[in-house]
């Protein structure tokens, strides 16, 4: 946690994700930085995500990164409505535990840390029906 991203962490206690607009290109950026990747201006504003992506890649793993985590876990790229892409964790994914397919609708979700912030996560929405071949 730095300066730049202090107010990303701490919107996350009340689980709210945050991403970063440009008002002067209006791109939207994540994860934090100090200056727009699509003008090199500075000062980015903060504005809520909906909570709404599309898987655009994951993977299951079996061998946790952090001895907290339990495996099988699925590590997702998400890519956001509002264009980022995010690095989380997809839960509530096919019954099967295999990893979602890249476009599979997915919904904003949080894990909770022990000091009160969260951590988001990502659901397969509960409309998708899964094609058993
Ligand atoms: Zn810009």
């Amino acid at each position: 946690v730095d300066a730049v991203t202090e107010p990303w962490w701490t919107a996350t206690r009340e689980r709210r994700l945050l991403l970063q607009r440009c008002p002067a290109c209006a791109t939207v950026q994540h994860p934090p930085r100090v200056v727009c990747t699509g003008c090199g201006q500075g000062a980015p504003a903060w504005v809520e995500a909906a909570g709404a992506g599309v898987v655009d890649a994951a993977t299951v793993v079996h061998r946790p990164a952090h001895p907290e985590l339990t495996p099988p876990y699925v590590v997702a790229r998400v890519r956001l409505a509002e264009g980022p892409v995010v690095l989380t964790n997809v839960v509530e994914g096919p019954p099967d535990g295999s990893a979602p397919a890249p476009g599979t609708p997915v919904g904003l979700r949080w894990r909770a840390l022990s000091d009160g912030r969260h951590l988001p996560v990502f659901a397969v929405n509960e409309e998708t029906t899964w094609t058993s071949n």
